[in-house]
């Protein structure tokens, strides 16, 4: 079976700086189709690079498409995105998501940096659960998530491994959702595993990025590597450490 991913042509219709490292993109394109999956993402190939990065799906229509990307210090979409990117035509991979929720949870958790924070967003607009979030971002952005969200904002003298060590988790059956960078993610996983002893179906933490001393050579599509994990029953915390040592 080919894993190969379907491919939209996008256009930018619209690009808003959000704050001083978020830049919102309108993208028009046709026959988008949204998986539903709250933390979807899609594969984003900027004009005159094949290499492809990663985005949240923050929202969506039909013909419209709606990514929120930041913009650090260097990076290849980072410096497309930077500039006047209105009219530009984009390639952009099918949509494929990991949050599972599972049927009996009852309250949710969300953490992560600054580009956890479109699915965390999307995520805590939809679900109807006693939602709690840690949301390590220097920018201002009191708006971003939806009103009434009991959210920490945190800035970086803090470490998501530390703020998750120190959390006081609910009674009963709820998840977990938490993603950042890819080493912090990793062990914060370890932690939820073996410390915290949690049901591999209660949560889910990805590595969203890597640390990296310069643009980084390739990325890998999760997209294949989620399929294959499922298609052999793996669950999710074993599905993103393979996705992380096939990038490492
Ligand atoms: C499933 C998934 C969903 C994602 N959703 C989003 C999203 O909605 N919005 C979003 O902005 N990102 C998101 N990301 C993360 C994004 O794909 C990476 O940050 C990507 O590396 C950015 O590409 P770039 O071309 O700007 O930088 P690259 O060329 O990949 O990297 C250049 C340098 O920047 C460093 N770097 C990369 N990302 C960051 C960062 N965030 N902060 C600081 N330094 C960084 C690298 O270590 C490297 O040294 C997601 C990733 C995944 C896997």
């Amino acid at each position: 079976m080919s894993t190969r991913a379907r491919q939209f042509d996008a256009v930018v219709r619209r690009r808003e700086q959000l704050s001083a490292h978020l830049v919102r993109l309108t993208l028009g394109l046709d026959g988008f189709v949204s998986t539903g999956i709250l933390d979807e993402w899609v594969g984003l190939v900027v004009p005159g690079q094949f290499q492809v990065r990663y985005y949240t799906v923050r929202s969506c229509a039909e013909s419209e498409l709606v990514l929120d990307v930041v913009v650090h210090e260097v990076g290849l979409v980072t410096e497309w995105a930077s500039g006047d990117v209105v009219g530009d035509t984009v390639v952009v991979t099918e949509p494929k998501g990991s949050f599972a929720l599972p049927d009996d949870a009852a309250w949710l958790m969300l953490v992560g940096d600054l580009t956890a924070l479109p699915a965390m967003a999307r995520i805590a607009e939809t679900v109807d659960l006693p939602t709690r979030i840690w949301a390590q971002v220097a920018d201002d952005l009191p708006d971003y998530l939806p009103a009434g969200a009991d959210v920490t904002w945190l800035d970086d003298s803090v470490s998501l491994a530390e703020v998750v060590a120190g959390l006081d988790w609910p009674d009963g059956p709820g998840y977990f959702w938490m993603a950042g960078e890819s080493a912090d993610m990793r062990a914060i996983r370890k932690h939820l595993m073996r410390d915290r002893t949690l049901a591999a179906s209660s949560y889910d933490v990805m590595g969203y990025w890597r640390h990296a001393a310069q643009r980084q050579p390739r990325a890998v599509d999760p997209g294949p590597i989620y399929r294959q994990g499922k298609a052999q029953g793996l669950s999710d915390e074993e599905i993103w450490a393979k996705y992380d040592e096939a990038r490492s």
